[in-house]
C-alpha cells in the first residue's frame, strides 16, 4: 500500500508544551502534583467559566471513580448508566463492587433517553432500591437531553455524573459541559479534544469536593507526620509533567474546536449527495457539538452499509470504526439489567465514525473525498 494511513484521531501539538515540560524538570518536580498541575487547573476553571473547582487526575476513567465515591456509592449499591458509551462510563461502578443497571439511547442525541431513564428508576425503586447515581455521557462531544434528563433526575433526587470526556468545548444553551452534573469529568488521553498523554480531571461545585478528591487520589493520608490512614486511598493524582503537556495544550483548544467543526462541515459536503447516509448533527440551536469525531449513520440494506463502507475505506488505508457498542450487549455487563428497546443497537449497527482528528491535513481530506465520491 503506498499512501499512508489516515488514523481516526491524532493528537496535535503546539509547540509550548515542551517549554512547561521543561519547567517540570528544572522544578525537579516530577512527581504527581506540583506547579503545572496547579495552573493546568486553574486554566481549565477559567475556560469552563462557571462556579466549579477541578481537581487533576491521572485519567478520565479515575475520575469517574471518585465521582462515584464522593457520592457514597458502595457494593451492592445501583448505578445507572447510559448504555451507548465507552466502557470507561460502567467499569467504576464495578470497582466498587455495585450494580450497573443500562439504559438505552434516544435517537436525536444518541444519548441517554429520559423516558427509559425514568422507567428504570420506577421500576428500580418498585424492586426495592433506589439507584445511587446516574452516570450521563455527551457521546461524540454530543450534548443529552440535558434539560429532560436533568428534570428525571431531580424528581427522584439521584445526582448525575456527568461523562464530559469527550465532551470538552461542547455546550448546551450556552452553557459547557462538564458543569451540568452534580460531578463532571473530562479526559485527557491521546485521542480527546487536547490530552496529557493520559490524564483527566474531576469537576466539582465545591472546593471541599475537590479536597477530597484530592485526599482520596493522593493515598488518602490523615493529617499527621507519620503515614496515617483511616480510608481506602487511590494513587489517581495527575503527574506535574503531563499537567506541562495539558498547559501547552490549553493554548490551542480553541484552535483545535474550530477544526473539529471543520472537518464535521468538510464531511456534510462530502457526503451531501451520497445514498443512504446521513451526518449525525445538533438537532438544533441549543446543542453546540464539539464533533470530537464526525460519525454517519448508513442503511444496513442499501450498497453502503456500514461495514461495506468500513472495507471500502480499509482498503484506502483510512481509518474508520463502528460507533461504540453498547454495554448491555457486552460480555463483562450482558447480565446486568437494561431498559430500552434497541435504539443503541439499530445505531451500532448501523454507524461509523469517520476520521476526526485536529491534525487532519487537506490532503488527508482530499483522499478521504475521493473514496467519498466513488461510493
Ligand atoms: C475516553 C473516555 C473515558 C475515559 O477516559 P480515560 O482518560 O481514557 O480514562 C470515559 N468515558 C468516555 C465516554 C470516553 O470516551
Amino acid at each position: 500500500m503506498s499512501e499512508s494511513r489516515i488514523f481516526l484521531s491524532l493528537p496535535k501539538l503546539s509547540g509550548e508544551e515542551q517549554k512547561y515540560i521543561q519547567n517540570a524538570l528544572n522544578d525537579n518536580w516530577i512527581t504527581s502534583g506540583g506547579p503545572n498541575v496547579d495552573d493546568f487547573e486553574k486554566d481549565l476553571e477559567e475556560y469552563l467559566d462557571e462556579d466549579v473547582s477541578i481537581a487533576a487526575l491521572n485519567s478520565g476513567t479515575s475520575a469517574i471513580h471518585l465521582a462515584l465515591i464522593l457520592l457514597g456509592v458502595k457494593s451492592g449499591d445501583e448505578v445507572i448508566c447510559q448504555s451507548m458509551t465507552f466502557s470507561a462510563s460502567a467499569n467504576p461502578i464495578l470497582y466498587q463492587g455495585a450494580i450497573p443497571i443500562f439504559v438505552d439511547s434516544e435517537s436525536e442525541t444518541w444519548n441517554i433517553c429520559p423516558e427509559n431513564l425514568e422507567t428504570a428508576i420506577k421500576d428500580r425503586i418498585s424492586k426495592g432500591k433506589k439507584p445511587k447515581a446516574i452516570i450521563t455521557v455527551h457521546l461524540y462531544g454530543m450534548p443529552y437531553k440535558i434539560d429532560e434528563v436533568h428534570a428525571v433526575a431531580d424528581k427522584f433526587e439521584i445526582p448525575i455524573v456527568e461523562d464530559s470526556a469527550e465532551a470538552l468545548g461542547s455546550s448546551y444553551k450556552g452553557k459547557k459541559c462538564g458543569t451540568f452534573g452534580d460531578f463532571g469529568i473530562f479526559s485527557f488521553n491521546g485521542n480527546k479534544i487536547i490530552t496529557t498523554s493520559s490524564g483527566g480531571v474531576l469537576i466539582s461545585h465545591s472546593k471541599k469536593s475537590k479536597d477530597k478528591a484530592i485526599f482520596y487520589a493522593t493515598q488518602s493520608k490523615d493529617k499527621a507526620v507519620h503515614y496515617q490512614h483511616s480510608e481506602i486511598g487511590y494513587n489517581y493524582r495527575m503527574s506535574n509533567v503531563c499537567a506541562g503537556i495539558g498547559r501547552g495544550q490549553m493554548k490551542i483548544l480553541n484552535e483545535n474546536l474550530k477544526i473539529k467543526k471543520e472537518n464535521h462541515n468538510f464531511y456534510c459536503n462530502a457526503f451531501k449527495d451520497t445514498e443512504g447516509i446521513t451526518v449525525f448533527r445538533n438537532l438544533n440551536k441549543d446543542y453546540d457539538s464539539n464533533y470530537w469525531l464526525t460519525t454517519i449513520l448508513t442503511e444496513p440494506t442499501s450498497a453502503n452499509s456500514r461495514d461495506i463502507l468500513l472495507e471500502i475505506f480499509e482498503n484506502a488505508n483510512i481509518e474508520t470504526r463502528p460507533l461504540w457498542k453498547p454495554m448491555h450487549l457486552q460480555p463483562l455487563f450482558r447480565e446486568f439489567p437494561y431498559y430500552g428497546n434497541g435504539i443503541s443497537e439499530d445505531l451500532f449497527e448501523r454507524g461509523l465514525c469517520m476520521p476526526s482528528g485536529s491534525s487532519l491535513t487537506d490532503y488527508e481530506k482530499s483522499r478521504i473525498k475521493v473514496v467519498i465520491d466513488k461510493l
